[in-house]
């Protein structure tokens, strides 16, 4: 019987280890959801949750700070001894670029194999992030996507300055890079929520309940978080 987990042949034998990068504004069971879907499916051994703390693509306005962010994301994941949560772009400083990010873990893991999960639609901007085109030659990829959701062919979504470094294995279904990574599309089933639903309903003083877990929900009441018209 198939047992659904993607075989992900370069990994080594080693320490799986996802990240998985949001502005977690706020944390919502629809991410961690997916990261259980990642989890099971790449078998992977844990899976960090990095908020951005200045992410370069969102204006400050939207967001509560990084550290209540921070919070959220370490309330959420407490009950899931896979997931943890990582204060490293709260300790840097200058914007939260994923590179360095990737660049920490792969310093700080050593042989471990690392796969970085990111939303179709955040992989979409990849080509304006800073140093994308050395991001497959630190890590996996893992580009997720919703059911339902319209996607281009990977063809059409790979970054031209990708596109000569990375070629399609067939076989497994996954692009390859010289380095010996991989980079992946997966559709999750995922769950239909976002932050700015969230987001909405607490300006409008409406449940969030079955949105975040209960920590999360009772963090947000204790603290009057999203209540001004500003942070919708
Ligand atoms: P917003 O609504 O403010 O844009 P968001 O809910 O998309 O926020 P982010 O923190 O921006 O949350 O998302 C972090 C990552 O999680 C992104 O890569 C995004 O694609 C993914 N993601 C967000 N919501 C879901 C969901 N319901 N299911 C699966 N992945 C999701």
């Amino acid at each position: 019987m198939s047992t659904g987990i993607v075989d992900t042949p370069s990994a080594g034998g080693g320490l799986k280890i996802g990240l998985f990068g949001g502005t977690f504004n706020p944390i919502h069971l629809g991410h961690l959801r997916s990261a259980e879907e990642i989890r099971e499916i790449f078998a992977l051994d844990r899976i960090y949750f990095v908020p951005a703390a200045r992410p370069p693509h969102r204006s400050e306005g939207t967001l509560v700070s990084a550290a209540q962010r921070l919070k959220m994301v370490e309330l959420a994941v407490a009950d899931n001894p896979f997931f943890q949560a990582s204060a490293v772009e709260l300790e840097r400083t200058g914007p939260s670029y994923s590179v360095d990010t990737i660049r920490h873990f792969r310093d700080e893991l050593g042989p471990a194999a690392l796969f970085f999960v990111v939303g179709l639609d955040a992989f979409r901007e990849i080509h304006t992030w800073k140093d994308y085109a050395s991001i497959p030659s630190l890590c996996h990829l893992i580009v997720t996507s919703r059911p339902g959701v319209a996607s281009p062919s990977p063809e059409q979504l790979l970054p031209v300055a990708l596109q000569p470094a990375l070629w399609y294995d067939s076989t497994h279904k996954m692009y390859r890079h010289t380095s010996g990574h991989f980079l992946v599309f997966h559709e999750i089933h995922g769950l239909q929520i976002s932050a700015s639903q969230v987001r909405v309903l607490l300006r409008q003083r409406k449940s969030i309940r079955y949105l975040v877990p209960p920590t999360v929900a009772a963090y947000i009441a204790d603290n009057a978080l999203y209540q001004s018209e500003e942070l919708a």
